[in-house]
């Protein structure tokens, strides 16, 4: 039996809803594929400790044809975070525009790449969040209607919102554990904004809706930055980052043990 609702994207009534995926389902299977070693389950972030699980979280929102449109988007940032060959084409293929003084962070062009798209992937994975009581704590507040018509296709780009994106590497260069994890939409808050983010098989996306209190996001967003680039660090460099991923590490050992 179909689940009748209302589209939480459309506003379509008596719709057949389907069982909509927070992050995408290739994800899971991506940090599972046989090709590569990682972790086996996703994380939440639960009072700043990372909890791994098996679940994969869904929930009842969408038409099926807002589905499809989401979908879209979707299916463009699975090309390009990690594939089952243990590569992430968007940090392979870009040219290195500015390397910091310590070299542990460098900036990659991205003129190579759908930036629309990125974005759109962004906005919608914190708006399922938003949407699904499956992640509460995930809220829009009053952002939320302009960040629902953008996606439906009714409104333009909401001039309030900003879109990064970052991806971690070893400090050889090599691919890290951030590549092989998942970890569902976190928020903070940064001045009168708010920042919210969630990293999906090696890209960390960071969207920022409001003014926020540090403006490094409005340089690099996708949407509307000067620079337009993405980050790519050792994730070792990256405090908060870093803490997440030891925390879930040494949670993933103690569970085989
Ligand atoms: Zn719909
Ligand atoms: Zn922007």
């Amino acid at each position: 039996m179909p689940v009748l609702g209302q589209c939480k994207l459309c506003g379509l009534d008596q719709a057949a809803l389907q069982d909509s995926h927070i992050v995408p389902k290739w994800a899971y299977k991506r940090i599972r594929g046989k090709a590569i070693k990682g972790n086996p389950h996703p994380m939440h972030v639960k009072d700043k400790r990372a909890v791994t699980t098996s679940m994969q979280v869904t929930d009842f929102l969408l038409c099926s044809n807002c589905e499809q449109r989401i979908g879209r988007v979707d299916h463009y940032v699975s090309t390009q975070c990690l594939q089952t060959n243990g590569t992430v084409p968007l940090r392979e293929a870009p040219q290195v525009i500015w390397v910091s003084d310590d070299r542990n962070f460098a900036l990659l062009d991205t003129s190579s790449l759908e930036l629309d798209a990125l974005c759109r992937f962004a906005i919608s994975v914190i708006w399922r969040a938003h949407v699904s009581a499956m992640v509460p704590q995930i809220d829009l507040g009053t952002n939320a209607e302009s960040i629902r018509a953008y996606l439906s296709g009714e409104t333009d780009y909401p001039s309030s919102v900003h879109v990064a994106v970052q991806t971690y590497v070893e400090p050889d260069g090599h691919g890290s554990l951030a590549d092989h994890t998942i970890i569902l939409p976190e928020s903070h808050s940064n001045g009168d904004a708010t920042a919210y983010w969630f990293l999906v098989c090696g890209l960390h996306f960071e969207v920022s809706v409001g003014i926020p209190a540090d403006e490094s996001i409005l340089e690099l967003c996708l949407h509307c930055g000067q620079t337009k680039g993405v980050l790519v660090g050792s994730w070792r460099e990256s405090g908060a980052f870093q803490n997440l991923v030891v925390t879930a590490s040494e949670a993933l050992q103690a569970r085989r043990r």
